[in-house]
């Protein structure tokens, strides 16, 4: 791809320094406390793409977000055997207490980009898979193409992905005792604004 890859470690190796000198000190007393609490209110599952940082969006200090980033904000349903997203789940819900679960799509998603448009993915036999867990999510999404057409997938995606998050046992049990509440997000990279999914006519779901 033509970038030499200690650039890419000297950049985060500088970061540190920074980090080190000028952001820590002002957090100093911030991370005495988090040293030994771990109480993070909100789950916040988003993708792994670079330009979506959570912390970031919604200005959040260290301590105050539990994190799950996957390739398309992709939940799978509930299923029997390890598996890395319901294990981060269920520590969130059932030790951690979180009040708040967040999916978050957002713009230009390449996952969804990707299936909206039918690339083809026998190159990243990998992520073909992974992708079939945004089935339900293109059933749902309307035939519209271009823009329009991925766009309306990230939102069904993140629906979707409602869905499949509320039969994880520790999230359909916290949603029973009403303990937790379900939220949609998309963001929008260029403006940076956040839109709330409508999901007041989806069971144990609430806009943000
Ligand atoms: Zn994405």
């Amino acid at each position: 791809m033509g970038r030499h890859p200690a650039e890419g470690i000297d950049r985060l190796a500088e970061g540190i320094d920074r980090f080190r000198r000028e952001v820590f000190p002002a957090k100093a007393g911030l991370f005495a406390r988090l040293a030994t609490t771990h109480r993070p209110r909100t789950l916040f599952i988003g993708c792994s793409d670079a330009r979506v940082v959570p912390e970031l969006v919604t200005q959040q200090d260290p301590g105050e977000l539990f994190v799950i980033r996957t390739a398309g904000n992709l939940v799978p349903a509930h299923a029997p055997g390890p598996d890395g997203v319901a294990a981060g789940i269920e520590y969130a819900v059932a030790v951690l207490g979180v009040t708040d679960i967040v999916v978050c799509g957002h713009s230009a998603c390449g996952a969804m980009t990707a299936l909206a448009e039918g690339h083809d993915l026998t190159g990243t036999p990998a992520l073909a898979a992974w992708l079939r867990h945004a089935d339900a999510s293109r059933a749902r999404a309307t035939t519209t193409e271009g823009e329009e057409g991925i766009s309306a997938l990230v939102r069904e995606n993140v629906a979707a992905q409602l869905a499949n998050l509320a039969t994880h046992p520790s999230v359909a049990r916290a949603l029973a005792e009403g303990t937790v509440r379900l939220h949609g997000w998309v963001f929008d990279i260029p403006t940076g604004a956040v839109a709330a999914l409508d999901t007041a006519d989806r069971q144990g779901c609430s806009a943000a």
